[in-house]
């Protein structure tokens, strides 16, 4: 049995406190003991990181950036074991993970550019002899507390800009599959960061109530539900922190009548099931405009959800694998049950699928409900499962409504042929990530991800430029040489005549 502490100060450090399970949702086993922090635990890594930190904010940011190019190049060697260990944790299959791992990856690549982005402004003669410049600084000590679901993505989302930037960062990663980012850490150390820049400290709740009431944290960076969003925030901000806090979802895909179905119903069966759909910016609900898309539509999703192929996250042909845990599962299972009493069609049902040879495992098939409402819970809640809601819409206007309303705002997706209906689709739909003929769309590296409405809490998106001004404050010189000037006392505000 793995038992996984905590990484503080450049080296793995043994838990003091409670422990919870670690999970292989194929098998259904447990596979190691995570060490769930108390605040003295949470205090120690501050403490390291603090001491480390001016020393790296003072080191250039071209070496700085060596760091990350180097980091790169260890993610590469060890890619096989990170996967692999990312899907025993996880549960998802080993190319969803290593796809996992890359679109963390290009964000530490975008942080490799940490020279260029942190460049500031300079205007000179703004008066007679005036120069003025502003200079980005690190803020010092950042957190980033991360949900399950990407555990490779989001912690490297987090701390490649936030280190790259020249502050200590503490991760607080989710304590059910917490082995990749601790794997991901040492690399950092084996690639050449200080001991103290990078500690991760595993824990629920009282690590993360240590991080909100740490006097020397001065930013957080969460991703997870919007529950536990609003609360970070809330109480984050309350002490005076920079908070960022990017919650769940619930994504439309508008399917306008002149669509090209085989486009369509490929593009819903793998954003609707793939990874089991705990993907925040998987499609839970499609909205077929007019009676004849919809029952188009479903006619032809339901034999492809029938025949999704659900297997071990090592298998090679699985389409999807198990659930987090077994307490998801039957959370998702519940929620199928409540459409199904509420009243919406469940056209498949696949809560009794069993997965031969590994009948403890989490698994669950594909669900497919039509003629959902948008007053059912199923449609209202997020859901976080393979189980796809058809709500029908009457007309373009009405899917649109439907998607402005929803109180997530994260992703959303038209599929037309028709370039007036997606020009205004983008333009008025009030939510953040928008794909046009495009099913899930996470925007790279260099652009930011976010989105709107309870989906987020906070003014900057993760990655790209506004993780640069998320994790730096600006410092803004105004100098005048010769230095011997003699004005005299000006008693008016200065204006450069
Ligand atoms: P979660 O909210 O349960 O957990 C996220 C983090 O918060 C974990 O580190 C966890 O330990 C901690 N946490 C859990 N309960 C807490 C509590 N009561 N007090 C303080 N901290 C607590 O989320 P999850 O189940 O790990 O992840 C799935 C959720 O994350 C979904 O809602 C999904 O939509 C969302 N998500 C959002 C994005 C995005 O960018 N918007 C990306 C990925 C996932």
């Amino acid at each position: 049995m793995r038992e996984i502490g905590h990484f503080i100060g450049g080296k793995h450090v043994k838990g003091a406190g409670r422990t919870s399970d670690v999970f292989q949702p194929m098998t259904g086993e447990v596979i190691g003991k995570v060490a769930l922090a108390t605040k003295a635990e949470v205090r120690a890594a501050v403490e390291n990181a603090k001491a480390a930190q001016p020393a790296w904010a003072a080191t250039n940011p071209q070496r700085r950036a060596r760091v990350m190019f180097k980091f790169l190049e260890l993610v590469a060697r060890d890619n096989e074991k990170l996967a692999e260990l990312l899907a025993r944790e996880h549960g998802k299959t080993i190319p969803d993970a290593k796809g996992d791992i890359q679109r963390g990856v290009e964000v530490v690549e975008f942080a490799c550019g940490i020279p260029h982005l942190m460049k500031g402004e300079y205007t000179e003669s703004a008066g007679a002899g005036i120069d003025l410049y502003s200079m980005r600084q690190p803020l010092g000590v950042v957190a980033g507390i991360t949900p399950f679901n990407f555990p490779a993505m989001i912690p490297m989302w987090k701390f490649a800009p936030a280190i790259a930037c020249g502050n200590a960062f503490i991760l607080k990663p989710s304590e059910r599959d917490p082995g990749v980012p601790m794997l991901l850490a040492e690399l950092m150390i084996e690639a050449g960061l200080p001991a103290g820049i990078l500690n991760v400290v595993n824990g629920d709740k009282e690590a993360v109530d240590g991080i909100l009431d740490d006097p020397d944290i001065r930013a957080i960076g969460f991703v997870g539900s919007t529950p536990i969003a609003e609360y970070i925030y809330t109480r984050g901000t309350a002490s005076g922190k920079r908070v960022q806090c990017f919650g769940g979802a619930k994504n439309h895909m508008i399917v306008m009548p002149d669509a090209d179905m085989d486009q369509v119903v490929d593009a819903l069966i793998g954003a609707g099931y793939g990874a089991a759909g705990e993907r925040c910016m998987a499609i839970s609900v499609a909205v077929p405009v007019g009676k004849k898309t919809a029952d188009e539509l479903v006619g032809r999703l339901i034999p492809r959800v029938e025949s999704l192929k659900i297997g071990p996250s090592t298998s090679a042909d699985a389409d999807f694998g198990p659930m987090i845990t077994k307490a998801h599962l039957e959370k998702v299972k519940n929620y199928v049950e409540i459409g199904v009493k509420e009243g919406a069609k469940l056209k498949v049902d696949g809560r009794g699928f069993k997965m031969q040879g590994y009948e403890n495992g989490f698994y669950m098939g594909g669900c497919l409900f039509d003629e959902v409402k948008p007053d059912m819970r199923i449609y209202k809640e997020e859901i976080f499962g393979p189980v796809l809601s058809v709500v029908r819409a009457k007309d373009y206007q009405e899917g649109l409504d439907l998607a402005n309303k929803h109180e997530y705002g994260n992703g959303v997706a038209i599929f037309t042929r028709d370039g007036d209906a997606a020009r205004d689709f983008a333009s008025r739909v009030e939510v953040g990530m928008v794909g046009i003929n495009f099913a899930i769309p996470v925007p790279l590296a260099y652009h930011t991800f976010g989105g709107w409405k309870k989906s987020v809490f906070g003014d900057l998106n993760q990655h790209g430029p506004d993780s640069v001004r998320f994790y730096t404050k600006t410092k803004t010189v105004t100098s005048r040489w010769p230095s011997g000037v003699k004005d005299g006392a000006e008693f008016t505000i200065p204006t450069m005549k």
